[in-house]
């Protein structure tokens, strides 16, 4: 990965860069930022792998404003200032690629809704009827995520409104004990926005085509806590590869997988999704003790929190 540092490459999100379509075999005309947080994302877990298989903690990659070497690149910053050193023939702000992320400070819920509502960045496109970016308050305790919009969701537009979406603002309020909700502390979203057909698991190219949605809401939503419902939410946000079963119930730190920027550290919990409970009824005994370590875990983080449940025993 030494080459990549020493090209003045560094991780996506806050580059200016140049980083042309020539270094990317594949990728035709302007490079965009979520092309390179796929190719980063490649190299860095191809690393890994040829290094034994774990991963390595990175710092961003800086980048040193080389100088360009075809006319192909995209040489914008996020604010879409032409940066020095960019070629005059390079495009303009106003043709920059329609799918650049916005700086985060600019950044916000609507706008990625928006995004989200023109994406063709995966083949879900095509059979959606309806994108489901997420919905819930601006600054949750706790951000829930799952792994993708079902038949419900995809005719409304809303998530986890189905069966399943039912149990799970169950499961978040618990009569009170936990006390958790869409309209007063939390914020629901999935790992794709878009329906898979016939409620199959999002591929692997689907999941890198999206997943810089997700990464925006958590720049934006800075929960508290993230809860991670079922294997892809689980797999995608540790970059792991155990199951959910080993997984749940135990807190540890989502640090911000490759296409986030800044340090970002936030409790994490996997749990099962509420799909599996409505087929697996015997899965609500651990997953009611997912709900007691979480609540355990708000009442360390939040004192509002800790007050309000100081009186509800478990
Ligand atoms: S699933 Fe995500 S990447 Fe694919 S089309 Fe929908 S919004 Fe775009």
């Amino acid at each position: 990965m030494e080459h990549l540092k020493n090209s003045g490459l560094r991780r996506p999100f806050h580059v200016p860069y140049p980083l042309s379509s020539s270094a990317l075999p594949g990728f035709n005309g302007d490079v965009t930022k979520e092309e390179k947080t796929t190719a980063a994302l490649f190299l860095d877990l191809t690393d890994d792998y040829l290094d034994g298989g774990y991963r390595k903690h990175r710092e961003p990659y800086e980048c040193t404003g080389d100088p360009p070497t075809g006319t192909s690149g995209a040489f914008f910053s996020e604010s879409g200032e032409k940066t020095p050193g960019a070629p005059e023939s390079a495009a303009t702000a106003d043709t920059a690629p329609e799918n650049a992320v916005p700086a985060e400070d600019e950044d916000s819920l609507e706008k990625v809704a928006e995004d989200i509502g023109h994406c063709t960045r995966c083949g879900l496109c095509k059979t959606r009827t309806n994108t489901v970016p997420g919905e819930g308050v601006p600054r949750p305790l706790v951000m829930v995520i799952g792994e993708g919009p079902g038949a419900d969701e995809d005719a409304t537009g809303r998530p986890f409104v189905g069966r399943a979406g039912q149990l799970l603002d169950r499961m978040l309020d618990s009569r009170g004990k936990i006390g958790l909700s869409r309209t007063r502390n939390c914020y629901i979203a999935n790992v794709v926005k878009c329906r898979p057909p016939g409620n199959r698991n999002p591929q692997p190219d689907e999941i890198i085509a999206c997943v810089p949605f997700l990464a925006r809401q958590i720049t934006i939503l800075k929960p508290t806590v993230i809860l991670a419902l079922g294997n892809t939410a689980a797999k995608t946000l540790l970059d792991n590869t155990e199951g959910i079963t080993r997984l749940r119930g135990l807190f540890t730190v989502f640090s911000g997988p490759l296409f986030m920027s800044g340090k970002t550290e936030i409790p994490l919990l996997p749990t099962f999704h509420p799909s599996a409970l409505l087929r697996d009824q015997s899965l609500k005994t651990p997953v009611w003790e997912d709900l007691k370590t979480l609540r355990a875990k708000l009442c360390e983080l939040n004192r509002r929190y800790a007050a309000e449940m100081a009186n509800i025993p478990l």
